[in-house]
C-alpha cells in the first residue's frame, strides 16, 4: 500500500496559519538510516517508499516537503514535570536544554513523595468537605492538616481562592479536568517506560484506598460511582477482599469499614524516574545543566529574548525559540516579570522512607489510608510513608512532630515490617493551585510556556502534562484533552 496523505489546517507556535500534509506511513518495506538524517531526506524517504501496514506513524510534513523545523527549547526545572517535558520535546525532535538550580534532578518536591500514580484520586483537595476536614484537623495535634498563618498576602489570597474552589460545581469541574489528564498520563508513562526501559522501583499492583470509619466509607462508595462515570477503574471491596489482594493488611482488616481497589494504578520512585530521564535526555543529545539558577529575563516586545542564569562559572544568558517554566513552587517568581500571576502556593508534606526488615509482610500494592490521609508505597527494598498538608510558607525543614504521625501509622499498620529508626525523614513543598488543576499552556509572552502547579498529583500527571504541553507548543489540541482548561 502506498503512503496516504490528508491536508490538515493548523496554527504554528508562532501563530502563523499553515496547512500540513499528514502522511500515514505505517511500517517501511525498507528501512534506511539515511531517512533519519535530515528532515528533507526523511520526507523524501517517506514519499518514495511504499508501506505494508496501516499502523500510524505520523510524521507531519509541510507543503514544501519538509518537517517543521525543530526548535531550540529551554526547560527550567528538573523535577518530574521538567524532565518529562524535556523528554516529550526531545522525543518530538526539538533541541532541548534543561536547567536546574539543584545539584541533580528530582531534588525538589519530586524527591521523596508518596510515589503513587494515583489516577483513582482525581478529586482535588479543594472539595465541599475540605473546610470541615481542615477545621477538625486544626484541633488535633497529629491532624493531617496544619496552617501557620503568616503576614503574607499571597497566602491569604491563595486560601480565599481555595475556598472558592470548594464549591460543588467547581470541585466537579476540577475533578473532571484532573481525571482527563491523569488517564492520559498513565498511558504516556507506560509507553515511555517500555520504550526507554526505565527502572524506578515500579509496582503495578494497583492502589488500595482504605476507609476506617463509616462516614469515610460512605464517601468511598460515592467515589466509586464518580470514578466509574469518569472512566476510571475502581471497585468497592470488603475488608476480607482487601486482605486477599494485599495480605500485609490481614492484621488490620478487622478495623476496616471497606476499601476501593484501583487495579490500574501504580507506584514508583519519582526521584529515580527523574534521574533515569536525565540519562536518556543526555543520550539523546539534550544539554542538561545543574547548579544553574535562573536569575532573570531579558525581555523584548511581547517575547522573552533570553533567560539569565547564575552557574558554577558565573552569570550567563541562554537564548531559545521557546522556554518552558517547570519550576515548582518557585514558578510564580519566574512568571511575575512576564505579567503572569500564577496562583501557586507551597503546601508542605512529609515522608519517611525506611529499609524493609520483613519483605514477606511488606505490601506490594500501594495503600492510601483515606481516614488518616497517609499513603504507603513499596520501592524495592524500602517502604515509603507519606502525607500531611501544612500551609507554612516556603520553609521546607523537617519538623519531628509532623513526622511522628507517619511513624505511628507504620508501627500500627505494619508492625516490625520496616526499620523506622533507620528511616530517612523528608519534607517537600507541593506547588499547589487553589483548584488542584495544573497550569499548562502559554504565558503572556509569546515564546514562554508554563507547565507547573501540579500540587498533590505531580507524579501522577507528569507524563501526560508534558505531552499536552508539547501539543500546545506545536499549535495542536492534545487528543482526548479538548475539554482541559489550558492557560493562554
Ligand atoms: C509529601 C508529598 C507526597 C506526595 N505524594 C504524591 C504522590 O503519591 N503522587 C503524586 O502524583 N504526587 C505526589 N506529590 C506531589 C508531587 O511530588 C509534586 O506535585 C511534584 O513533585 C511537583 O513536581 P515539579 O517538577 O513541578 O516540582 P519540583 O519537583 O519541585 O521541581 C521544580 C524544580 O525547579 C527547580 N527550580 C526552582 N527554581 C529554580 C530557579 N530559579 N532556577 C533553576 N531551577 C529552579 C527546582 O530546583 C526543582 O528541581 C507529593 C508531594 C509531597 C510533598
Amino acid at each position: 500500500m502506498a503512503a496516504t496523505g490528508v491536508v490538515e489546517p493548523m496554527k504554528s507556535n508562532t501563530g502563523r496559519k499553515k496547512a500540513r500534509l499528514l502522511i500515514r506511513i505505517p511500517r517501511m518495506k525498507e528501512t534506511s538510516k539515511s531517512a533519519t538524517k535530515s528532515p528533507r531526506a526523511r520526507t523524501a524517504f517517506f514519499m518514495r517508499y511504499t508501506v505494508r501496514h496501516e499502523k500510524a506513524v505520523l510524521p507531519l510534513v509541510s507543503f514544501h516537503g519538509e518537517k517543521d523545523p525543530p526548535m531550540k527549547i529551554l526547560v527550567i526545572g528538573a523535577g518530574v514535570i521538567g524532565v518529562a517535558t524535556a523528554w516529550a520535546l526531545q522525543e518530538a525532535g526539538h533541541t532541548v536544554t534543561l536547567v536546574d538550580a539543584r545539584e541533580a534532578p528530582g531534588r525538589g518536591a519530586s524527591y521523596a513523595n508518596g510515589a503513587q500514580i494515583s489516577v483513582s484520586h482525581p478529586q482535588p483537595w479543594s472539595s465541599p468537605r475540605a473546610p470541615l476536614i481542615a477545621l477538625e484537623s486544626l484541633t488535633r495535634e497529629d491532624g493531617p492538616f496544619r496552617w501557620r498563618p503568616a503576614l503574607d498576602t499571597a497566602q491569604w489570597c491563595w486560601l480565599t481562592a481555595f475556598l472558592r474552589e470548594c464549591l460543588p460545581s467547581r470541585h466537579e469541574r476540577n475533578t473532571r479536568a484532573i481525571a482527563l489528564l491523569a488517564r492520559h498520563s498513565l498511558q504516556v508513562l507506560r509507553r515511555w517506560r517500555e520504550a526507554l526501559g526505565l527502572e524506578y522501583d515500579v509496582q503495578t499492583r494497583g492502589i488500595l484506598h482504605l476507609f476506617f470509619t463509616p462516614r469515610d466509607w460512605e464517601t468511598g462508595r460515592r467515589h466509586e460511582a464518580e470514578l466509574r462515570e469518569l472512566g476510571i477503574a475502581a471497585r468497592a471491596i470488603s475488608p476480607a477482599e482487601a486482605a486477599e489482594i494485599e495480605p500485609a493488611l490481614a492484621p488490620v482488616a478487622a478495623k476496616l469499614c471497606g476499601a476501593l481497589y484501583a487495579p490500574e494504578d501504580e507506584s514508583g520512585d519519582a526521584r529515580r524516574f527523574c534521574e533515569e530521564m536525565v540519562a536518556r535526555l543526555r543520550q539523546a543529545g539534550a544539554e542538561v545543566l545543574f547548579e544553574t539558577r535562573w536569575s532573570g529575563w531579558r525581555l523584548g516586545k511581547g517575547r522573552c529574548e533570553a533567560a539569565r542564569f547564575e552557574g558554577p562559572a558565573g552569570a550567563f544568558e541562554l537564548t531559545a525559540e521557546a522556554i518552558v517554566v517547570c519550576a515548582g513552587v518557585d514558578s510564580p517568581r519566574l512568571l511575575a516579570p512576564l505579567g503572569m500571576e500564577a496562583p501557586i502556593y507551597p503546601v508542605k508534606g512529609y515522608s519517611l522512607t525506611a529499609p524493609i526488615l520483613a519483605p514477606e509482610r511488606a505490601p506490594t500494592a500501594s495503600l492510601t489510608d483515606e481516614s488518616k490521609r497517609i499513603v504507603c508505597s513499596r520501592l524495592g527494598n524500602r517502604l515509603r510513608f507519606a502525607g500531611t498538608a501544612e500551609i507554612a510558607g516556603y520553609d521546607d525543614s523537617v519538623r519531628p512532630e509532623r513526622i511522628a504521625p507517619l511513624k505511628r501509622w507504620a508501627e500500627v499498620m505494619l508492625p516490625g515490617v520496616a526499620d523506622l529508626e533507620a528511616a530517612e525523614a523528608w519534607a517537600g513543598l507541593r506547588p499547589m493551585t487553589p483548584s488542584g488543576v495544573p497550569l499548562i499552556g502559554r504565558s503572556p509572552m509569546a515564546n514562554v510556556w508554563v507547565n507547573t502547579g501540579h500540587g498533590s498529583l505531580g507524579w501522577t500527571l507528569a507524563c501526560g502534562s508534558a505531552q499536552a504541553l508539547l501539543a500546545r507548543l506545536e499549535g495542536k489540541t492534545p487528543p482526548g484533552l479538548e475539554a482541559f482548561p489550558f492557560v493562554g
